[in-house]
This record gives structure tokens, C-alpha cells and sequence, in this order.
């Protein structure tokens, strides 16, 4: 059997190839048909330039139906994908390229498009194992250098397997598909979701409220992350007439607000499913389709995850284990061996706890938990408290060096109010050593493009916060 993703997908794929793969916001589409041809195009000319199954091509560009088509065609040539956000300086790229050294490197989609019409198609896809690499996935480097995880074919296949059956992804649905591609979410968990079962994707090229409103009464079901859910809730026209239709909103990439999930269900009717995942497995649990969804919960891991707290504590690292996870580090077998345990579970470096229903809650990443005067603060817990408290629009609660404490509690806080009142109510339904020692208020948390809020960037801007204190 060939295991060759492109050739798993593509099995999925209607039998009338006049059906859409993409529908687009200028009312066009582009049929499955359209895009087998195109993606048997750009293979056949990746094995004309001489890429061998194996060789990494990269692709750092806009989204656009073409980044689409090159994706699925360097995955057909048994070539290596290695996606990069647009976003990146030439600095950060030559690192990137350094590392990867990749057989050809993309920036103009469209025009490499149209370079491959005038090749030899490529008619089956290059005989690939399971263990196979068909992605370089550079983490988005909130600490250190950014790694590129490896994942496979089948990795990335089993995911895929599990995740349509777990959401009930049908040939009718149609996915609103407006996140970036040079990330996990809107490239692998998305895309593979629909393409495995032949349905069509309404593709947007950026999220924008405005073209998501006007799209989703055509669509049957939405991917996004957090603060495509804010954005949507902060407009009017975002209604229940909109948005009735869909049979389920997906979040992830990001802890989403208890707020959000509350105001979504008042306003729309339905509760959005949470479910976490990273660039080195994928999705790792999710709330379930039928059944009860929990606001703060990630809900449970996907058959096959076998997930544990590292050292059997009630609170700690998660550590995980299943055929997704990805295979280790580009070439660096040190980080691989230090994130793996002996016997084989990786450690996400994100803590949490399993409750007695087997539900994973998220309490934060590793690095960003606080130890102050001693005692081990989770920011999630202290976050939450605040999220509810008035005139708070999100929080970001960190540790910045303190000299009596070791660090000391900051919560930097989007939003306007009082300092001192906010520290007052934190102390109520604290305790004491959690509450923050000072609350910093800006108009707007800095994140990157898939929402994350980035505590390193913040952890640096506010690290002589306490320098004064004698
Ligand atoms: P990335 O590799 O860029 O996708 O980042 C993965 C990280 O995002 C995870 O390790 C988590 O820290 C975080 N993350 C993803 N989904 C969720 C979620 N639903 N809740 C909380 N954190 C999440």
C-alpha cells in the first residue's frame, strides 16, 4: 500500500470530479477535478527540476488557492512540505533555509503554477512508507531557536482519520476556511478534514469579519481560532440568522476565553467545540461532537492519544504517545532526546491535569508557570479570575524577576480600570501568593498571527517592573 498522504486524501475525493473543492468569495469555484489536474501538474514538474522524494520545498508566500496546489503537489512527489509564514524577516529566514536546506524554495505560488501547466503530469504519487517525512513544521519559536518537527504521512494520516470521524465530516458539509496555511490548523486539521471525505471548503484568503459574515450561510461548519470568535461576537451583524445554520464552530490553537464561549452560546445558540493541539502531533484531545462541551476544557484525547501528567501528579506536564505524534526534531536528536521520555511519550511542555471523567484542562505551558517566593502559581487559574472581573477584556498573567520574591505576579491586562481594585478582588478569591503584585493595563496583548498572546515578548518588556523594590 502507498502510503503517500496525497494518495490518502485523494482517495477520498468525489467520484464526479465536477464537484467543488473550493468555493470562493467572488462567487467562483474550483471542482476537485481542477485541482487533481493542477496538483498532478506541479509534481510532475517538481520531478522534472530533479526534487527527490525526501527533498524539503519550501513555500513562503500569501495564502492563495495556488499555495494550496503547491502543497498537495510537493506531497504527491514524495517531496517534504515546509511551509513559512509570510510574516518572516530575511534575518529569520536565512535561518530557516539554513536549516532546512531546501531542494527549492517558493516565494510566487501563481507564477510556479503556471510554470508547471506546461509539464508532464505526474500521474501516481511517489511510493511513500508511513514513517515517511511529508512536512517540516518550524514551531512558532515563543522560546529559543524555532525547531522544525518532522511529521509523516501516516502521522498525519491517522490524525486526519480520526478527526473527520470524531466531527461527523460528511461529503455534504461545507468548511469555512479562513485560517493561514503555513500553520498546522488551517493546513493539516482543515484541509485534511474536508479532502478526506470529498466536501467542499469556502476559502478565504484572510479572515476578515465582514467576508466570514457574508460566507456562512453557505457553509455547514467553521475552524478558527479564539480571536476569530471575538472578532465575530464584537460585530453586529454576527447573529443567530448568520450562523444558525452551522452544525458546529471549532476552536483551537489557543485557550479560549470562558467569556467567549458564554456570550458565543447566548448569542448563536450553540456551544463552540474546544480542542487542543500542537505542530509536533496535531490534535491531541477534543470535546465531543455529541455530548456535553465545557467551557475551559479541551475535552478528551483522540482514540489512539494515550495522554498522562508526567510523574502521576495531580497538576503537571502533559506527556503523550500515539501515531501522530510527530518524529523527532530536524536535525537535532538532542532536543528529540530531551522531549521524549524513555519510554516513547513526548512532553508537550504544556501542564494541565486529567479530571476523574478523563478530561484534560489546560493550565498553561511549562515556561510560564511562576514560581514566587517558593510557590508555584499557574497563570491560567489567576487569568481566569481576572477574565471576569469588570472592565477586563482579556488578561495575561506572568512572572518577571523580583528581588524579595524570586518573580513576582504581573497581570497585564487589555482593557481599563483600577489597579488597585483589581489587586483587591484577585485577593478575595485568591491566594495571597497568587495575586498579582502589580496590574499593567494596554489596549491590546501582543500576539502573533494565530492569536497566541506572547508572554515572552511581554515577560521582556515589563522584566524591571520590581527592579526598584529594595
Ligand atoms: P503550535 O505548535 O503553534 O500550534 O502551538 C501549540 C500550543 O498552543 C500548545 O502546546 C498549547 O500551549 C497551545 N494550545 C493549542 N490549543 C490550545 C487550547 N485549546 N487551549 C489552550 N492552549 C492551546
Amino acid at each position: 500500500m502507498n502510503h503517500n498522504l496525497y494518495a490518502v486524501l485523494s482517495a477520498g475525493f468525489p467520484e464526479d470530479l465536477t464537484r467543488p473543492c473550493l468555493l470562493l468569495p467572488d462567487g467562483g469555484q474550483v471542482s476537485y477535478g481542477q485541482i487533481e489536474q493542477a496538483v498532478s501538474q506541479v509534481a510532475g514538474y517538481l520531478g522534472a527540476l530533479g526534487v527527490e522524494p525526501g527533498a524539503r520545498v519550501a513555500l513562503q508566500a500569501e495564502k492563495s488557492v495556488q499555495g494550496l496546489v503547491v502543497y498537495l503537489g510537493v506531497l504527491k512527489a514524495g517531496a517534504v512540505f515546509l511551509p513559512l509564514n509570510p510574516a518572516y524577516t530575511p534575518a529569520e529566514l536565512e535561518y530557516f533555509l539554513d536549516d532546512a536546506q531546501p531542494a527549492v524554495f517558493i516565494t510566487d505560488p501563481q507564477r510556479f503554477v503556471t510554470e508547471a501547466g506546461g509539464a508532464q503530469p505526474m500521474l501516481q504519487a511517489v511510493a511513500r512508507e508511513a514513517d515517511d517525512l511529508a512536512a517540516l513544521i518550524y514551531t512558532s519559536g515563543t522560546t529559543g531557536r524555532s525547531k522544525g518537527a518532522m511529521l509523516s504521512h501516516g502521522g498525519l494520516a491517522a490524525n486526519a482519520h480520526s478527526l473527520q470521524q470524531l466531527w461527523g465530516f460528511g461529503a455534504d458539509d461545507v468548511l469555512l476556511h479562513a485560517l493561514p496555511i503555513f500553520h498546522v490548523h488551517g493546513l493539516f486539521i482543515s484541509l485534511h478534514c474536508a479532502l478526506l471525505t470529498g466536501s467542499a471548503m469556502f476559502w478565504l484568503n484572510r479572515f476578515s469579519e465582514v467576508e466570514v459574515i457574508a460566507a456562512l450561510p453557505r457553509c455547514t461548519l467553521m475552524m478558527g481560532v479564539p480571536t476569530f470568535y471575538t472578532r465575530l461576537l464584537a460585530h453586529q451583524a454576527f447573529t443567530r440568522e448568520v450562523a444558525g445554520g452551522l452544525r458546529v464552530f471549532i476552536s483551537g490553537s489557543a485557550p479560549l476565553l470562558d467569556s467567549t464561549f458564554r456570550e458565543f452560546q447566548e448569542r448563536i445558540g450553540q456551544r463552540i467545540l474546544e480542542r487542543y493541539g500542537m505542530s509536533e502531533s496535531v490534535v491531541i484531545s477534543s470535546n465531543p461532537l455529541q455530548g456535553e462541551r465545557l467551557a475551559g476544557s479541551v475535552g478528551y484525547p483522540l482514540p489512539g492519544v494515550e495522554l498522562r501528567i508526567a510523574d502521576d501528579a495531580e497538576v503537571g506536564v502533559i506527556e503523550i504517545r500515539g501515531p501522530s505524534v510527530f518524529k523527532g526534531y530536524w536535525r537535532n536528536p538532542a532536543k528529540t532526546a530531551e522531549d521524549f521520555t524513555a519510554d516513547g511519550y513526548f512532553r508537550t511542555g504544556d501542564v494541565g491535569r486529567c479530571d476523574a471523567d478523563g478530561r484534560v484542562w489546560i493550565s498553561g505551558r511549562a515556561k510560564d508557570l511562576i514560581i514566587s517566593g517558593g510557590f508555584n502559581v499557574y497563570p491560567r487559574e489567576v487569568e481566569m479570575v481576572l477574565d471576569e472581573l469588570p472592565g477586563v477584556i482579556e488578561s495575561a498573567v506572568i512572572g518577571v524577576p523580583h528581588p524579595d520574591f524570586g518573580e513576582g505576579v504581573v497581570a497585564i491586562v487589555e482593557g481599563h480600570g483600577d489597579e488597585a481594585a483589581l489587586i483587591a478582588e484577585c485577593r478575595r478569591q485568591l491566594a495571597s501568593f497568587k495575586t498579582p503584585k502589580r496590574v499593567v493595563f494596554v489596549t491590546a496583548l501582543p500576539r502573533n498571527t494565530l492569536g497566541k498572546v506572547q508572554k515572552n515578548h511581554l515577560r521582556h518588556s515589563y522584566q524591571g517592573l520590581f527592579s526598584d523594590v529594595p
